[in-house]
């Protein structure tokens, strides 16, 4: 009975530290899928993406670490971000501009960032015919305790 009780704690004291584990850089680094950090050492904007990432509930992120890669460098992309479904691999390229972005403040990078998963967890990933899906995807941003990637939708509805 009692060997069953510590049993019990030591599982859960393993879950909390697994749990630590994959939140720290090193678990982000181990688990997260990024491209583009060859080409020039980017430590730092993949940070920014960990932070986003540990921003978001748990079961987001955990969609986002089996879904998604996320893409750096690409300084020939139009504005700061765009996510692009890839359907025989069944996963999303997030792709980030951080050239674009390199004036930007912290929180409009994590903003940009987490609108795309945004997109991602919408179901919007690709082209949508749905009008409304940027200020969807703003409000489900906003919800997660970020800004909003646009000021208005008038190019969009
Ligand atoms: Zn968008």
């Amino acid at each position: 009975m009692n060997t069953d009780k510590e049993f019990r704690a030591k599982i859960r004291q393993q879950n909390k530290e697994t749990a630590e584990w994959e939140n720290s850089d090193e678990g982000m680094n181990y688990n997260v899928s990024t491209v583009g950090d060859i080409v020039r050492g980017a430590e730092k904007e993949k940070k920014l993406i960990f932070e986003t990432l540990r921003s978001l509930p748990k079961n987001v992120r955990e969609k986002v670490i089996r879904e998604v890669v996320f893409v750096m460098f690409m300084p020939s992309i139009h504005g700061h971000a765009v996510d692009l479904y890839v359907p025989g691999e069944k996963v999303t390229l997030i792709i980030l501009n951080f050239t674009s972005m390199k004036n930007k403040s912290k929180k409009f990078k994590m903003t940009c960032i987490a609108h795309e998963i945004a997109h991602v967890i919408l179901g919007h990933s690709g082209l949508t015919n749905d009008k409304g899906a940027e200020r969807k995807t703003d409000n489900l941003c906003e919800k997660w305790g970020f800004g909003r990637a646009y000021k208005t939708y008038k190019w969009f509805e």
